[in-house]
């Protein structure tokens, strides 16, 4: 098969979508301003983003083929999504050349946001990538679960997908368990890099990564796409925390992962406290800034020290297998990552190491930003 025969297969033209022209574009033919009249007036490719006046347009752009701009190498375009569904019946070998057309460059994006966080951010953040995407990679969590949204990755190329996930880091376990269970379920060849857009409250995952700690719309869109394209990948330890009664008890084991850190004792029952309250009073932690203050209003409660008295003489620690012996304090923590309690650095300024934690269960790979952070 040729190169622009390869090419052709995949190649859409733009498709031009009348008004709506963002402010200070400029026109793909004539190079001056456009959409700067106030009515429906000049064209934009959903595609590739460019615009044309009305005046410029002509019957070759029309036809012309479509590069999809900017972002080609994370968009999947349509004519692939058709041609997967063609082929889905047909033999192997087509399949393979379909995505050897796709070139090695293309490192499509998924996109999954938790509309639920930061307050309607993640609603906006849906419906700016999908102008930007294509609106079938853009998912809505409180719609779709991540392990059925992580299905798109399966029909394209092994080891291509990234997929950046908009929520706390609540919501970036929760794609982490549908990754592990990809791997459960054979889908190893098809597991994707992970890149996080912080929203909300307690983003220690994302700030370790590099991704800092909270996104409230400080940079358009275009420019979380650029950092995604640039970013490294590094590798996550993942622990699995199980907690088991010490005397006799029917009661099953309980089993979690654990990404960041878990915590036994005052700052355990603090975050507990405060996600209870969250839970009743939602409109009442609306604001980043608010859930900051009332968390370490929390932290700073004596009587949660009191409850949590003796706790070495309660509890036993094993990590790796390995009894960890208690100091006689009121809080155990055991991190996996740099930040801890939204933003504080523990291991700064403090003599002591904390205890070396070894790579454990399921390693996933996430992106780390490069740029400022
Ligand atoms: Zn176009
Ligand atoms: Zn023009």
């Amino acid at each position: 098969m040729g190169r622009s025969e390869e090419i052709g297969r995949i190649g859409q033209s733009h498709h031009w979508v009348r008004g709506n022209v963002p402010l200070c574009s400029q026109c793909m033919v004539c190079g001056q301003q456009c959409g700067s009249q106030p009515k429906l007036c000049d064209y934009r490719c959903i595609w590739c983003q460019r615009t044309v006046h009305d005046d410029c347009m002509g019957g070759d752009l029309k036809t012309e083929n479509c590069d999809l701009g900017e972002f080609r190498s994370l968009i999947i375009p349509s004519n692939y999504l058709w041609a997967v569904k063609q082929l889905k019946r047909s033999k192997n070998v087509d399949y393979m050349k379909l995505i050897a057309s796709m070139g090695r460059n293309w490192t499509p994006l998924i996109v999954l946001a938790n509309t639920r966080s930061g307050n309607n951010m993640g609603e906006v953040l849906v419906s700016e990538f999908k102008g930007l995407l294509n609106p079938l990679q853009v998912f809505d969590l409180s719609k779709t679960s991540p392990f059925k949204a992580l299905q798109l990755c399966s029909i394209l190329p092994p080891n291509s997908a990234k997929v950046l996930v908009c929520g706390g880091d609540g919501t970036v376990g929760w794609v982490l368990d549908a990754v592990d269970e990809m791997k459960i379920k054979g889908q190893e060849n098809f597991i994707p890099q992970v890149a996080v857009l912080p929203l909300g409250t307690g983003n220690d995952l994302a700030n370790t990564l590099g991704w800092g700690a909270g996104y409230a719309g400080e940079v358009p869109v275009e420019q979380i796409l650029r950092n995604v394209m640039e970013a490294d990948s590094t590798k996550l330890d993942r622990w699995k925390v199980q907690v088991t009664n010490k005397g006799y008890s029917l009661r099953k084991p309980k089993v979690m992962s654990m990404n960041n850190y878990f915590s036994v004792g005052p700052d355990a029952l603090m975050a507990l406290n405060f996600h209870t309250h969250r839970e009743k009073t939602p409109s009442l932690f609306s604001s980043r800034l608010v859930n900051k203050a009332v968390y370490l209003f929390y932290g700073t409660k004596d009587c949660l020290v009191q409850e949590c008295k003796d706790l070495d003489k309660k509890v036993e620690l094993e990590l790796d297998g390995e009894k960890i012996s208690l100091p006689n304090l009121e809080g155990i923590v055991v991190l996996n990552i740099g930040y801890w309690g939204g933003g504080c650095r523990l291991w700064e300024g403090m003599g002591d190491e904390p205890y070396p934690l070894s790579s454990q269960t399921s390693i996933v790979t996430t992106k780390r930003f490069t740029g400022e952070t």
